[in-house]
């Protein structure tokens, strides 16, 4: 409808440009015959005069069909924003994006602390995850929050791959979990943060925004609910935060963020999860 809306206004500012320029024109020409009275005949004057066919309707605006390629992967909030255009984030922002699920376990359980806390989040899917989980995967954008493509089965130093392997997990990916939840990824995330020049370029291909983080806590590692809770209280506004659902039991995290989520909330952070269109914690 953005497409229809935008294609019909241009549409309308262009006759206003064509019938301005006809009239310009006209003065102009009649402004030259007053200098030169030889050439203020009858005919010409018509000719400057009379109205100008309606321009053609221009053709239907199609979306880009590729990003822009980014020479680095969204870190930040003002990241984000340069990547995707629109206003600045409020200075106290922050987003958190939970990878790896869905799990039959700890998606559920994150979901609710999630919900208790008022906070949204971006799941980064893994398509062969949402496989087998796909109420899970559903009830995750049923709650509000949003979903980013993970790949289809989490290969590690996709950076290095073959581009056949990188478009078939990306694709696969993509298909998977919109085909469960409806909702087209527009956000991408490479396993491990591995990037290269070239997966940056696929990823603009398949119209999605590179997407890294701010700081990795390191819960896959399992490292402690300590460890885990002091790097997540750390943060900044503006920073993007890593954590897991799903690859194993995720205890650590899912207590981790019990005690994360309150306080960040109560030093006056405010999350959004990342989309095209980004949703503000309510
Ligand atoms: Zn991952």
């Amino acid at each position: 409808m953005d497409d229809h809306t935008s294609t019909g206004l241009s549409g309308y500012s262009r006759r206003r440009v064509l019938g301005a320029g006809a009239v310009a024109l006209g003065t102009l020409t009649l402004a030259g015959s007053a200098a030169i009275p030889r050439q203020r005949t009858p005919g010409s004057a018509r000719a400057t005069t009379t109205p100008r066919p309606p321009a053609p309707s221009p053709a239907p605006s199609k979306p880009p069909l590729t990003l822009p390629v980014l020479k680095e992967p969204v870190r930040t909030l003002a990241d984000y924003r340069r990547a995707v255009g629109g206003p600045a984030f409020p200075s106290d922002t922050i987003a958190l994006t939970i990878d790896d699920g869905p799990h039959p376990v700890w998606t559920p359980k994150i979901l609710r602390l999630l919900e208790k806390h008022h906070v949204p989040a971006l799941f980064c899917m893994i398509g062969n995850q949402v496989l087998g989980h796909e109420a899970i995967a559903r009830d995750v954008v049923r709650d509000g929050h949003h979903v980013a493509n993970h790949t289809w089965s989490h290969p590690t130093h996709l950076g290095k791959r073959k581009r056949k392997l990188v478009n078939k997990e990306l694709l696969r990916g993509q298909e998977k979990i919109h085909d469960t939840t409806g909702q087209t990824p527009a956000l991408f995330r490479s396993p491990g943060g591995d990037w290269s020049p070239g997966l940056l370029r696929e990823a603009a291909g398949h119209r999605l925004v590179p997407l890294d983080w701010s700081d990795d806590p390191r819960d896959w590692s399992r490292p402690g609910v300590a460890h885990i809770t002091r790097r997540l209280v750390a943060a900044r506004p503006g920073q993007i935060l890593l954590c897991h659902d799903g690859g194993g039991d995720r205890s650590q995290t899912y207590t981790s963020l019990k005690t994360v989520l309150p306080a960040l909330r109560a030093k006056g952070l405010t999350f959004v999860a990342l989309d095209r269109r980004p949703r503000l914690e309510v």
